[in-house]
């Protein structure tokens, strides 16, 4: 699998990966093919993935800027077309009660209005009439052990006092009575606003409207060689080049190796696996008292999520292999099965029968960054959702228009700072590994 880390060239449209949503979701809608000449643009957006597709739409409708977007895959070939849907108003991994205490309660509400806007527009892009297979509404943060409860509560208590945001609370026995009886739930905190989507369909949504808004989306179009010269930028691909006078980086978790100085050496692509099971029987689900569609997360270190579709299948994930070259190990696949049965002992006999991996974008400070590049106000970059990006990279899409059409963005952190660069980047792997191991002890003992 292509190695954000350690090479140069992310492919030439490269086809989907054999994931669950590839095989359901029916033809890609029509695009604009691969950039065959030399053009001009005044925006030029890299990447069409949900950040580049929310710019493209936002630029084109707001501002009345119309972008052009080069891929060098398939729309949504990264993250966006392969991960596990969960709409949730949240972004990056940085708790909240980590940013109270760093930057104050007022800056806390600011990010809080910002994902909170993040999934108000996925809503009503969606009530535009994309149909992505919305499911019903709920997300369940899972406690893994029984002193977890004392945290999520605390977090309860956060949320409430400071936006008024209310959260139910479960028993052990409320969950495995109403919605799911996971052996390694041990209570749980649930959000009435998450949910499910086919992550796929909502990208391929997003393309829609952005093109009927005017923007071009060009697929089969990898940037390969970048010249900046006199506030002038010239992007070139196999079989044309295009000159700007503004540039958008959107290619976060997949940006490749010595892109542009501007994100060099500050991000850490990570990946994270999916598998999809066979179909659950009704003997199975109902062994399992499996009723809820709501989308999971546990309380580890080390995360697992899951979520049941609306085939009866259910998506799991979490941690996958450290390097794109050990990706498609079915060990990392088979890990995870074997967490699916010690949460629902009934599915002992259960199989895979999807399983694929993508990049997640980390941070150093575990914050996204939305900015310009340091040097160059033309160039601007939008990365490092940490794995939390489904609902949050529309608004840091909606806001890169913004910033290009001269509006100004609220002071928050992750406008005004610019992306961390990583101490010793060359160690970023070494790093990665040693936070699994320090992971797994946490989420075993402490
Ligand atoms: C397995 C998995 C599960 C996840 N689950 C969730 C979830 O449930 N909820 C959630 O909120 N977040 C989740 N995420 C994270 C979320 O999917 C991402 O944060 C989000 O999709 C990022 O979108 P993006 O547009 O910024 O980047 P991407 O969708 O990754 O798009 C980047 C694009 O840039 C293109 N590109 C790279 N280099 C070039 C170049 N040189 N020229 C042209 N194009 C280029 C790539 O081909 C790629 O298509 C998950 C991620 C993974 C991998």
């Amino acid at each position: 699998m292509y190695d954000p880390l350690i090479q140069t060239d992310p492919g030439n449209n490269s086809p989907y990966p054999e994931s669950y949503w590839a095989s359901v979701s029916g033809p890609a809608p029509v695009d604009d093919g691969a950039i065959n000449n030399n053009i001009d643009a005044d925006v030029v957006i890299i990447g069409a993935g949900y950040t580049g597709l929310s710019c493209a739409l936002h630029l084109a409708r707001e501002h009345n800027i119309k972008a052009v977007v080069l891929e060098a895959n398939k729309t949504a070939w990264g993250c966006s077309g392969r991960n596990a849907g969960f709409i949730l108003k949240s972004t990056g991994r940085k708790p909240w009660s980590a940013m109270t205490k760093q930057w104050g309660e007022e800056v806390m509400r600011g990010i809080y209005s910002e994902v909170c806007q993040g999934v108000a527009t996925v809503n009503d892009l969606i009530k535009e009439g994309i149909d992505c297979q919305v499911q019903q509404a709920g997300y369940i943060r899972i406690a893994h052990k029984p002193a977890m409860m004392k945290s999520l509560a605390a977090q309860a208590s956060l949320l409430e006092k400071t936006f008024g945001y209310q959260v139910e609370q479960l028993s052990r026995s409320d969950l495995h009575q109403h919605f799911m009886r996971d052996e390694n739930a041990h209570g749980a905190l649930r959000f009435s606003d998450g949910f499910g989507i086919n992550p796929l369909k909502l990208a391929w949504g997003y393309q829609n409207l952005a093109r009927q808004a005017g923007a071009k989306i060009h697929p089969g179009s990898p940037v390969t060689q970048w010249l900046s010269e006199n506030n002038q930028q010239t992007l070139i691909t196999p079989n044309g080049r295009v000159n700007a006078k503004k540039v958008i980086i959107a290619t976060n978790g997949y940006t490749p190796k010595g892109f542009h100085s501007s994100v060099a050496n500050r991000t850490l692509p990570v990946l994270s696996q999916i598998i999809v099971t066979e179909p659950l029987t009704e003997q199975q689900l109902n062994a399992c008292n499996f009723i809820t569609s709501n989308v999971v997360m546990d309380t580890r270190a080390l995360k697992y999520y899951y979520r049941k579709l609306p085939d009866n299948r259910i998506l799991f994930g979490g941690r996958g292999a450290i390097t794109g070259k050990s990706a498609d190990d079915p060990f990392y696949a088979k890990r995870l099965l074997s967490v699916l049965k010690q949460s629902f002992p009934a599915l002992h006999s259960i199989n895979y029968q999807y399983a694929w991996s993508g990049w997640i974008c980390m941070a150093l400070d575990d914050i996204p960054h939305i900015n310009h590049a340091e040097d160059n106000e033309n160039v601007l970059y939008a990365m490092g959702y940490c794995g939390n990006g489904v609902s949050f990279a529309v608004q840091a899409g909606k806001r890169l228009a913004d910033k290009v059409a001269g509006k100004a963005l609220p002071k928050l952190p992750m406008f005004e700072q610019q992306l961390p660069k990583f101490p010793l980047p060359a160690l970023r792997r070494l790093g990665q590994w040693s936070y699994f191991h320090y992971g797994k002890i946490k989420d075993s003992y402490f």
